[in-house]
This record gives C-alpha cells, sequence and structure tokens, in this order.
C-alpha cells in the first residue's frame, strides 16, 4: 500500500505543500517568536498549545502530542492513509499522481465516496436548473422571490427545486450509470422495503445543497412550499455526510469569520442566507440538530466570539442555552442576540433590512450572564411585589455563579439601580446565597475530590522525570537528523544500542535514509516514515528540540555517544546478573558462571 507512490513524488507534493497554509485552513494561527500558535484541532483546549514551525515544516501540539508533518496533519484531520493524503495534498497543488487500480477495502470505499460526490454535483445542478429554467420551477420560484430572495443569492447558494415526482432523480441517475443502491446509501433515493425499487427522497421541495469543508455538495436540507409535514428534511447520515461535524456554509463563511473572528450562529438555513443577502457574512447554522461538542470546536478553531441568534420562542431560547454551554466549554465568548418576539431572524431581515439587523439585533447582543437574567426576568410579573422578590432571588442565584468578582459586582450593582434597593443589602444578600451554593457545591467536590486524587495518582506515575540517558539518546536522534556526517559517526559506534526501543527504531529508518543518499531534512525524514505513526510523533517530536551549534561539537558528541553506550552496557549488564542470581537460585552452577565471564569484559568497558 505505501510506497506505491514514487519517493520523488511524495517529496514533491510535500515541498509544494507550506505546512503553514495546509494547517491554516484549519486552525487560525499567531506569531509567538519564531513559530505559529493555534487551539489544537485534535484535544479540546481554550488556550492554544499547537505549534507549527514554518522552517522545520512540522507541528506539535504539545497538550496531547499530535504531531508530524503536512501529510500527517492531513491524514488526522481528514482522516486519511498516508497515500490518500498524499493525493489530496497533491490535487492541492495541482500535481497529478496517477492511481493505480487498488482492489483494497479502502479503495473500493474510495470509489464509492467519489461515485456520491459526483451524483450530488450533478443533482445540485439539476435542481438548481429545475428552479430557475423551467416550468416546473415557477412556483418555488416565485416562493423565494416573494421571500425578497434575490437570484444573485439563489446562484450564490445554488438554492434549486426538487420536482413533483417519484422517479425523476432516479432515472436521471440510473441513466448515468450510477449505482441505485449505491444512490439510496448517499441519501438521494429512498426506498420503502430491501427489495422495492427506489424512488427520490425529495419531492416538491426547494433545496438547500450543504458543503463539506472543501465547499463540495454532500447533502441537501429540503422545504416544503405549503404546509406539508415535516416542513423541513434532511438528508440522512451517509458516509459523505455527518451531521455532527459539519456547518451550513462554512465554507463560504470561514474567511468572513476568521477576519473578524466572530461568527453568527442560526438556527436555520434561510436565516443564514437572508443575512448573507443582507451582508452579514459570517452566519453559519447547525444542521437540522442541536449543536454538538464537534460543531463548538470547529466554531472556536476559526473563530474567538459567537454571536447566537435564535427565535425568541421557548424552543429557542432553550437551544442558545444548550448551545452556549457548549461552546463556552470549548472556550468560546459568547453572546446572544434577541430577536423580538414571534420572530426569527429571516423574518427581521425582510421587514427592517440588513443595516437595522445589525445595529439594533447583533450590536446589542446580551452578554451571556445578561441573557440569562433576561430570561429569568422574562417569567415573572415585576409589577406585583411577590414576584418581584422572587426574580430578584433567582437572579442573585445566577449572579452568585458567576465566576468573575468584578462581573458579579457589575450585575449586582445593575440589579440595585433598578429596584432601587441598597447596594450594601443586596450583597449582603448575594453572599448568602454563595455560601449556600458554596455548601451545597462543597459535597459535590468532595467527590470529585476523589476522582481527583486517584487521577493525578495515575497521572504522575506515568510522567516520571526523564532519566539522563533518555535525555543522551533524544540529543543523538536530533543531531542526527540535521546531519549525515553525524548520523555516520553514531551508526559506527553506537548502532543499534539504544535502550528505548522506539529511539533504536528510529536510528536504524536514520541510518537507512542517509544510505539511499536523501539529505538532512527533518519533514522529508517524516514522510519516509510514512505510516509508522509513533515513530512519526516521536521524530516530530524531536525535531523540536533546537540544537545550538556548540552541540553540534565533536567533544559533545563523542560524550553523548559515550554515554548512550555505557547506559546500554549498564542495562546489559543489569539484565545478566538478574539471570545469574536466577541460575544460583535454581543451583545451576555452570550456567551461573558462564554468564559471569560474559559479564567480565562489559563490566571492564565501563571503567
Ligand atoms: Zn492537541
Amino acid at each position: 500500500m505505501a510506497g506505491r507512490i514514487p519517493e520523488d513524488v511524495i517529496e514533491q507534493v510535500r515541498a509544494q505543500n507550506d505546512i503553514m497554509d495546509v494547517v491554516g485552513q484549519y486552525v487560525h494561527l499567531k506569531k509567538t517568536g519564531r513559530n505559529y500558535f493555534g487551539l489544537c484541532p485534535f484535544h479540546s483546549e481554550k488556550s492554544p498549545s499547537f505549534a507549527v514551525h514554518p522552517d522545520k515544516q512540522i507541528f506539535r501540539c504539545y497538550g496531547c502530542g499530535e504531531s508530524g508533518n503536512v501529510f500527517s496533519f492531513i491524514m488526522k484531520i481528514e482522516g486519511l492513509e498516508f497515500p490518500e493524503a498524499v493525493h489530496n495534498l497533491a490535487q492541492r497543488v495541482g500535481i497529478d499522481i496517477p492511481r493505480e487500480e487498488g482492489t483494497s477495502e479502502n479503495e473500493k470505499a474510495r470509489k464509492r465516496k467519489e461515485s456520491m460526490l459526483a451524483a450530488h454535483d450533478l443533482v445540485a445542478k439539476l435542481y438548481h436548473h429545475l428552479l430557475l429554467n423551467t416550468d416546473h420551477g415557477s412556483r418555488a420560484r416565485n416562493y423565494l422571490l416573494n421571500r425578497q430572495m434575490q437570484l444573485a443569492t439563489i446562484e450564490e447558494f445554488g438554492l434549486g427545486y426538487s420536482l413533483e415526482s417519484w422517479d425523476f432523480i432516479t432515472h436521471f441517475l440510473e441513466k448515468r450509470g450510477f449505482s441505485l443502491s449505491l444512490m439510496e446509501e448517499a441519501g438521494l433515493l429512498s426506498r420503502k422495503d430491501k427489495n422495492s425499487r427506489p424512488f427520490d427522497r425529495f419531492r416538491g421541495r426547494v433545496m438547500f445543497p450543504i458543503h463539506d469543508s472543501q465547499g463540495r455538495v454532500v447533502a441537501f436540507g429540503a422545504r416544503t412550499l405549503g404546509d406539508e409535514q415535516p416542513k423541513y428534511l434532511n438528508s440522512p447520515e451517509t458516509p459523505l455526510f455527518n451531521k455532527s461535524q459539519l456547518l451550513f456554509n462554512l465554507h463560504r463563511a470561514r474567511a468572513h469569520i476568521r477576519r473578524q473572528q466572530e461568527a453568527i450562529l442560526f438556527e436555520g438555513y434561510v436565516d443564514v442566507i437572508s443575512a448573507w443577502q443582507a451582508g452579514v457574512h459570517n452566519g453559519i447554522a447547525s444542521l437540522g440538530t442541536s449543536l454538538t461538542e464537534q460543531q463548538a470546536r470547529l466554531i472556536r478553531r476559526n473563530a474567538e466570539s459567537v454571536i447566537l441568534c435564535y427565535d425568541s420562542d421557548q424552543a429557542g431560547i432553550e437551544a442558545a442555552f444548550k448551545g452556549a454551554d457548549l461552546l463556552v466549554a470549548a472556550g468560546c465568548t459568547v453572546k446572544v442576540a434577541q430577536m423580538p418576539k414571534g420572530m426569527d431572524p429571516d423574518d427581521y431581515i425582510r421587514q427592517h433590512g440588513g443595516e437595522k439587523f445589525k445595529q439594533e439585533i447583533l450590536l446589542n447582543a446580551f452578554s451571556l450572564p445578561s441573557y440569562r437574567l433576561q430570561v429569568i426576568r422574562s417569567r415573572y410579573a415585576l409589577n406585583d411585589e411577590t414576584e418581584r422578590m422572587k426574580f430578584i432571588h433567582e437572579a442573585l442565584e445566577e449572579i452568585s455563579r458567576l465566576p468573575s468578582a468584578v462581573e458579579r459586582d457589575h450585575y449586582l450593582r445593575q440589579l440595585a439601580d433598578e429596584f432601587h434597593l441598597s447596594l450594601d443589602a443586596i450583597k449582603q444578600e448575594q453572599r448568602k446565597i454563595f455560601k449556600q451554593q458554596k455548601k451545597a457545591g462543597n459535597r459535590d467536590n468532595l467527590k470529585d475530590g476523589w476522582n481527583n486524587s486517584i487521577d493525578s495518582s495515575r497521572y504522575v506515575a506515568e510522567k516520571p522525570m526523564l532519566p539522563a540517558y533518555i535525555k543522551s539518546e533524544q540529543y543523538l536522534l536530533v543531531l542526527m537528523m540535521h546531519s549525515a556526517e553525524i548520523a555516520e559517526q553514531v551508526q559506527a559506534k553506537v548502532g543499534a544500542d539504544f535502550a528505548i526501543e522506539d529511539h533504536a527504531a528510529l536510528a536504524a529508518h536514520l541510518y537507512r535514509y542517509y544510505a539511499e543518499g536523501y539529505e538532512p531534512d527533518v519533514a522529508r525524514f517524516i514522510s519516509y516514515l510514512q505510516d509508522e505513526k509513533r515513530l512519526v510523533e516521536k521524530a516530530a517530536e524531536l525535531a523540536t528540540i533546537d540544537v545550538q551549534a556548540h552541540l553540534m561539537s565533536p567533544r559533545i558528541l563523542e560524550d553523548y555517544m559515550e554515554h548512550v553506550i555505557k547506559n546500554s552496557k549498564r542495562m546489559q549488564i543489569e539484565k545478566l546478573e538478574k539471570e545469574k542470581l536466577k541460575y544460583e537460585r535454581m543451583g545451576n552452577t555452570a550456567e551461573a558462571v558462564r554468564i559471569s565471564l560474559e559479564l567480565i569484559p562489559l563490566k571492564r568497558a565501563l571503567k
């Protein structure tokens, strides 16, 4: 599997795909010192520990340890095998690698996916054509135009119309040679039961193409023109379409989101499109399901702050709270825009225009605590004395949960002002509630405390201080990565005598790498390791160690080699001595003596 693509082609692909550009498509990077940092796309974090080293063309996360070169990155983030990652990046820079006919399962899966993508592309174009250019599409066309959708917007989003027919798309796909059962798996067709003939899944609906991160159509959202149920129908989960990991319009909005460092999260596709038409280009939406943890992380990778712009009904409020919690956990600053009662963002924009939407709704978005207080407030009739007191109590509970004293103070003052209460009195009351919460919370913490103590002991056990010999082995490998001559010397003197198995394996690969005539180049060496994920990570980790010039001196190199060899001998001695002891206990004197003889030269060498 690996190695089918010629080595020099792999290298050409690697050299033309700058790691900064490739990683930059997924991670927002900021320069710190010589390197660039961003939030790790492979684990959840609030402060950036994911580093890209442009000079070495490698990345490394200091949080979760993921590391490697540009191929490793694409393999991990797109879930590809090594050859697929090479093809992916080759395509990116326009290098043509002829594909060999493969028979492996991966190859089959890839072909099926390609066929599904091709079908989606064709069907999207067909739906679009039906909407704009045919009599069948006139009702849908009028529906959209009546909703003030402009032609340019319909074209930009590739909106379409599915005919009121059970087999129009089925015939269309069949005629073009697509396998109907595959098209059913792709979500374009349905069938009643296993043995019946497939039919068109979407009929008589306005079609919204849904794209993946690379802008390819992978699914559809479909809306009825009348009152039929369900009002919205989405493609099912398919090998192309993972609802929990994609966001509607992200491929189009990404650049705007990055630039503004802010995303606007809507509930519906129409809201996103309507906002786009009104000049708000950083809008995205989840795909007919509530926001997921993966989506929250995806948003955080692109923006620091998010405005939730949901409907003002009860369902919308609950969805906003849930979404806000996930986004905060992912490290976003969250604001909530409040729509007037009974309006969704699309209604509002149509009635008041984009400028007013920006000024009145987006700019007036509440901070999350304000929004929570606002929602609590709406549950009470504040002109009633008792209700008012209940509201104040509940508000104080909410304020007490805020982690920052400055924030708590801010909202306490607001509350005191509004209800003409003395600030002292209200602070006193809040402290009382705070203490109660703490007491209640402490019981919970106790439980956590137990877990923590177990966890922390394991943590310590797993991360002991590195013994000196490990450091010496590491430095030796780092030096070898930088110099073919050093590698040659190490090969002659140390050979395979590394105590750590992975180090011995890396050394062996380095000997071979240079023997095959390659130049020192960390990222290239990592390509050379290809599928050996553990070694790739180890190599990238070592590559991040900076080598100062003085360390390259022959004397220091000698010292390292000495140290590594001696340690290797020491470990051999320990092992033999244990064996000797075993034989002595068993009364096998002959074996014990044999081992003693073996030990003599080893011990002498250590002196
Ligand atoms: Zn990480």
